[in-house]
């Protein structure tokens, strides 16, 4: 672009940002009764110890919160370090998953060789890709949606997937996952595994195996703590080293005081969280069956979502539907998903309210 043809406001932007396709996250209305099955939160609230141990950190005047929290949040990397048979280092803690995975960018990926992932994966990845400048080759699912590990064999900078797909749901094996670590002893894989506690099997199993595994974990699901912004990586101490390099030189004190309390309190109160988490399998098998019922393919989802289609209706036209009467799902307009429709996985209250409305539409 010449510099005649920069509109006025953007002048003084970077070219780098001038070009930048932002992610879009699932839209946040403030509209009262609104049924949201756009964004994967939880239908739970979190577990009631977390809010005491957060309005216990603040203390009754919040005179603490004058004070920078631990830079390095040992108390909540030694929680989640216990809870998953690791040692500290091999835990990385950052400002969401989203953070974490935007300093794995930065500590591994820059490379000559291009990285690989899905055509069809969480949808930050490409972005991060542009604004950190790593050359991405995006390899399709199968007519399926299934990601086939052999097809990751070509030479490459690292591989980044996530574990249930998203937004597809669909869950690759621990086999699988072994499968594509010993095809790539020279790159960093890095599975993302933001849904793992829906039904799937956690690939930390496998940290003290391969060198070249990391792992990413955010309670924004499954712990319901999406406000919080909790995010962490698993991994041998010396990958875990560079991403500590990478934190040390943007912003040294990624978690909050309270995200540090609560978290805690979440990974401390483990009946909780299997309680809940079985019950979200429970309600995602009882929608599936009822969607089925309506004539939608769903594929096989072991995530907190569904990704469903009707062979004859478009997906657009549904969504309008639920939208009118109060019920926000996601759509993505890409090649190939396009007639799909992403739906989180809701109350009792709230699936039975989505499938009434459906088959009203229908
Ligand atoms: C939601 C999500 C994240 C981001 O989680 P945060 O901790 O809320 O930033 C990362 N990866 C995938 C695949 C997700 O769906």
């Amino acid at each position: 672009m010449s510099s005649v043809d920069i509109p006025m406001k953007q002048r003084l932007w970077s070219p780098l940002v001038r070009d930048l396709v932002p992610y879009v996250p699932g839209e946040q209305p403030k509209i009262n009764n609104l049924i949201k099955l756009n964004t994967n939160e939880s239908p739970f609230p979190p577990s009631p110890k977390v809010r005491e141990a957060v309005i216990s950190a603040l203390g009754l005047d919040g005179d603490v919160l004058r004070l920078y929290p631990d830079p390095d949040a040992s108390s909540l990397k030694q929680v989640i370090a216990t809870y998953h048979g690791l040692a500290t280092n091999q835990v990385f803690l950052g400002n969401g998953s989203d953070e974490v995975l935007a300093h794995i960018y930065t500590a591994f990926f820059k490379q000559s060789l291009p990285i690989l992932s899905p055509d069809i994966s969480y949808s930050f990845y490409p972005v991060y890709s542009q604004l950190y400048a790593v050359e991405t080759v995006q390899i399709p699912l199968d007519a399926d949606f299934r990601i086939d590990v052999n097809d990751y064999k070509v030479p490459n900078g690292g591989v980044i997937l996530a574990n249930p797909n998203a937004p597809t749901g669909v869950l690759l094996s621990l086999d699988q996952i072994r499968q594509l670590l010993s095809n790539n002893p020279e790159s960093v894989v890095v599975i993302d595994e933001a849904y793992i506690d829906f039904g799937g099997q956690s690939a930390i199993a496998l940290i003290n195996e391969f060198d070249n595994l990391v792992v990413c974990h955010t309670v924004s699901k499954s712990r319901a703590l999406a406000g919080l912004r909790i995010g962490m990586v698993f991994g041998q101490a010396h990958l875990i080293e560079a991403l500590e390099r990478v934190k040390n030189s943007f912003n040294s004190y990624p978690l909050d005081r309270l995200a540090i309390a609560g978290g805690v309190a979440s990974y401390e109160d483990d009946a909780y969280f299997q309680s809940t988490c079985q019950a979200l399998i429970d309600l995602r098998e009882d929608l599936v069956s009822k969607l089925q019922g309506l004539g939608f393919d769903v594929l096989p989802s072991h995530a907190n979502f569904i990704f469903a289609r009707h062979p004859q209706h478009e997906a657009v036209t549904l969504a309008k539907g639920l939208r009118e009467s109060g019920i926000i799902v996601r759509h993505f307009a890409k090649p190939r998903i396009d007639q799909f429709l992403r739906i989180t996985i809701g109350t009792a209250e709230q699936n039975q309210a989505l499938v009434s409305r459906l088959q009203e539409i229908l």
